[in-house]
């Protein structure tokens, strides 16, 4: 078995409905996402997948989502519209808290299972999602 792992960084803010401090305020991260391809095969180049086919993939989900936008609970709705009022951007909403735990749950359970649903046989994405939140701070989803 052989792997690779790729890390992709973008810019989002979010807020924590609920929390007791400063995450209840709208704040922004320079988050990171890190996730593995695993293969006992490697293509004609050698390689497991090419670290650039994963970054055009998941990197073009998250600068047409993600980046450079505000992640927010649906119940957050009314401060969503007026930021999208305000600027015109698209917020984007999840059923839940934009904690790191959450976005890496969402992250590999609808996002990752999308745009690499297509992959080779032989290529398994690994069954684990750590997502940065800052350089000393992560949360992991696997299944
Ligand atoms: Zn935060």
């Amino acid at each position: 078995m052989i792997s690779c792992t790729k890390k992709i960084e973008f810019d989002a803010a979010h807020r924590i409905i609920g929390h007791d401090s400063g995450c209840q305020m709208v704040h922004g991260h320079r988050y990171a996402v890190e996730f593995t391809f695993t293969s006992t095969d490697l293509n004609h180049m050698g390689m497991v997948i090419d670290f650039k086919e994963i970054k055009n993939r998941f990197k073009n989900w998250i600068d047409t989502h993600w980046d450079h936008n505000i992640i927010l609970h649906r119940d957050d709705k009314a401060l969503g519209d007026a930021i999208q009022g305000y600027t015109g951007q698209k917020v984007f909403y999840l059923d839940y808290n934009p904690t790191s735990e959450n976005i890496a749950y969402y992250l590999y359970s609808f996002v990752l299972q999308e745009v690499f649903k297509d992959l080779p046989k032989y290529i398994h994405l690994c069954k684990m999602i750590k997502v940065f939140e800052t350089p000393t701070s992560n949360s992991c989803y696997s299944v």
